[in-house]
């Protein structure tokens, strides 16, 4: 028997199109590993709502190993010590892993490779992060050029089928999944996540292909937060049950609008990827100068900003469009993309709050809570970003709401709302403002007007 190879599992539970899995299985019995690792240094500890969906995710990977006779070990404390360990007591000669970019990945990679034997594959993202570049060989900064330049090279994936595994003559101790304590119990708020999500590779592929039967209206149905429009894909991608090169390769032969619209979304995930290469700490700190203490509301020495923050995380703001996606954040782990960029908006723009305390909320709410996806949408609404600077476009959350059909979408989450009739929906006049519902925390024009003081007060 020849000895066994480990692979080390983090964002990429998937037994089909998995690098590190196909490769382990070529060369000897496999060892599946997850580490929960709330000790490497740097790391950012997972979010609730993360948490959660994990523990979903890993009971959903241990049925699809078991189809395989396959078992997954399961250990907690910090990564680097807890595989060495692994390695010495089963004989494994090599630690198999797909490569993530997050920093404190990367340096935790860096630090096991000194110690093992560790064979880094790629395959989470579409092309490997840092080869999509300029003609001179530079990162692209700007999402368009480097879209343009990922199309160009891809037309379709060649996709993994799962290996056969085969086990190691005896299997090493595991904790059970129960013990990590990843599921809320007192109170017990993921009743809504329950709900919406169903976790694991089969789950996401069934979901996707129910999304290829409407792609085709995709292109416009997707803004519309009222309807089922968009793949509802994000935290099977985020956690790799599925990679972006499967879903693309299922529409490869798509010709329609939707169908193009939806690869470049794909393409927006690998593009906050790749800035992290350049910018290790993009997902948390503003890329542009100028933004820092002395230009927000700070609501650790400000009450009246605190009380604004806490308004706007609770879907308390008296703007029904920013109420409704706060709400549904909440109840479901998931916001609709465009309401996403409303309440980040109304956050950064009408508050005057820093996109980091924006960032840090959706970071323990979101199931789908990505390091480099979440930091780099922040700066682009929030126009800190490598992008042109964006603050200066203040969207209206008012007519946001309108031009995009949100009526229903707001009947859901703010049931206070739920009897207006269509013309008041969006923004209900004083008359029919029921008294359960707040008043506006801000009016549109006052915020608009105060933030665009500040930034010219910061600009000099
Ligand atoms: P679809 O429209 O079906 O898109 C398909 C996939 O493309 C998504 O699942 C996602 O993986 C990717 N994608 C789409 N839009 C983007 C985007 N703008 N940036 C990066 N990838 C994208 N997405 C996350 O996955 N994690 C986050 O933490 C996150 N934080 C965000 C914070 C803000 C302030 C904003 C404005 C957007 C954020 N997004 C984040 C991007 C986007 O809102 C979600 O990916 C999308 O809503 C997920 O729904 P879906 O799977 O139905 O998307």
């Amino acid at each position: 028997m020849t000895e066994p190879q480990i692979v080390w599992l983090r964002r990429d539970l998937r037994l089909a199109d998995q690098h590190a899995f196909a490769c382990a299985a070529q060369h000897g019995p496999v060892i599946p590993v997850y580490v929960l690792d709330d000790e490497t240094p740097g790391a950012r500890r997972m979010g609730g709502a993360s948490r959660w969906y994990l523990h979903q995710a890993l009971e959903s990977l241990e049925r699809d190993l078991a189809r395989h006779h396959s078992q997954l070990v399961l250990l907690r404390g910090d990564c680097v010590e807890q595989l060495c360990r692994l390695a010495r007591e089963t004989g494994a000669t090599t630690i198999h892993a797909l490569r993530h970019y997050e920093p404190w990945w990367r340096d935790a990679e860096e630090r096991l490779a000194s110690k093992v034997d560790l064979c880094l594959h790629d395959g989470n993202y579409l092309l490997p992060p840092g080869t999509v570049t300029t003609g001179a060989g530079t990162p692209y900064k700007i999402f368009t050029p480097f879209k343009n330049a990922l199309f160009a090279s891809v037309d379709d994936f060649d996709i993994l089928p799962e290996p056969a595994l085969a086990s190691p003559d005896i299997w090493p101790a595991s904790d059970a999944l129960q013990d990590w304590g990843l599921l809320p119990t007192n109170p017990d708020w993921a009743g809504g996540m329950r709900d919406f999500w169903q976790a694991g590779s089969s789950a996401a592929l069934d979901r996707f292909d129910d999304f290829i039967e409407v792609i085709g209206d995709y292109r416009e149905d997707r803004e519309k937060p009222s309807l089922d429009g968009s793949s509802k894909m994000s935290p099977h991608l985020h956690f790799g049950e599925v990679s972006a090169r499967q879903l693309w390769h299922k529409i490869a032969r798509h010709r329609s609008d939707g169908a193009r619209f939806f690869k470049a979304e794909l393409v927006w995930r690998d593009y906050a990827q790749n800035l992290l290469l350049p910018f290790p700490g993009y997902g948390e700190e503003p890329y542009r100068a100028g933004y820092d203490d002395a230009f927000w509301r700070d609501p650790e020495s400000d009450p009246a900003a605190q009380v604004d923050l806490v308004a706007w995380q609770q879907g308390r703001t008296g703007y029904p469009i920013v109420d409704a996606g706060m709400r549904q954040l909440w109840r479901t782990g998931w916001m609709h993309n465009r309401v996403r960029m409303i309440a980040a908006s109304f956050l950064v723009k009408h508050l005057l709050i820093d996109w980091r305390h924006g960032e840090h909320w959706f970071w323990d709410t979101l199931v789908d809570a990505d390091y480099a996806s979440n930091g780099t949408n922040w700066q682009w609404v929030s126009g800190t970003g490598v992008d042109s600077n964006m603050f200066v476009r203040i969207m209206a959350p008012l007519s946001q709401s309108e031009k995009f059909d949100a009526g229903e979408y707001i009947r859901e989450y703010v049931p206070e709302l739920a009897g207006l009739p269509d013309g008041e929906i969006h923004d209900p006049s004083d008359m029919f403002r029921p008294d359960d519902y707040p008043d506006r925390i801000i009016g549109h024009r006052e915020g608009r007007e105060r933030a665009l003081e500040a930034y010219r007060a910061m600009k000099g």
